[in-house]
């Protein structure tokens, strides 16, 4: 058995533990990703990729609002919706995206149509809300 010492423990590199790590480490920590599998990336390294991202710039550009987005999620969400887990969601979509593109190699890549799933709900937009 091998003791390791590091500040931040990753369980899984999928998207969600990848950003975190990658996250942790542009602010300073020393990280350690732990895989159960062979191969890195999870389910996320078979996905399409899209991201659901409102308040990207190309929405923003396109006069998408954080208002617009909200009401779509409320719709969606039914019984379901929780404000302070949406209000988490729409704040921090801007700086997330804004941060691995300025921070890393990643280029998102922003579809000049891409609708929301559900059109006919109020709130929702025919394109800036995707990105890959
Ligand atoms: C064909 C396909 C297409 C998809 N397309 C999209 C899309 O376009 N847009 C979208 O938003 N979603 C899409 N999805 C869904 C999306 O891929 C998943 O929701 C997302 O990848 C989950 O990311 P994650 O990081 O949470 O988990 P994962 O990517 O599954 O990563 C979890 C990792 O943790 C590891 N792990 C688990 N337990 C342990 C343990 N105890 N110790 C060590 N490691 C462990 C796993 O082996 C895995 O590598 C798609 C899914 C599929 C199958």
């Amino acid at each position: 058995m091998r003791t390791y010492d590091t500040d931040v423990l990753v369980v899984g590199s999928g998207a969600a533990g990848l950003s975190a790590a990658i996250s942790a480490h542009k602010h300073g920590h020393r990280v350690l990703v732990v895989e159960k599998d062979d191969h890195l990336g999870g389910t996320s390294a078979i996905s399409g990729g899209w991201l659901w991202a409102p308040g990207n710039k190309q929405g923003v550009a396109e006069g998408d609002t954080r208002a617009d987005a909200e009401t779509y999620i409320r719709a969606l969400a039914g019984d379901a919706f929780d404000q302070a887990a949406v209000d988490a969601f729409l704040d921090e979509v801007p700086e997330a995206l804004d941060f691995f593109e300025r921070e890393t190699a990643v280029d998102f890549v922003y579809p000049e149509t891409a609708p929301d799933y559900r059109m006919e709900a109020p709130g929702a937009r025919r394109s800036g809300r995707h990105s890959r």
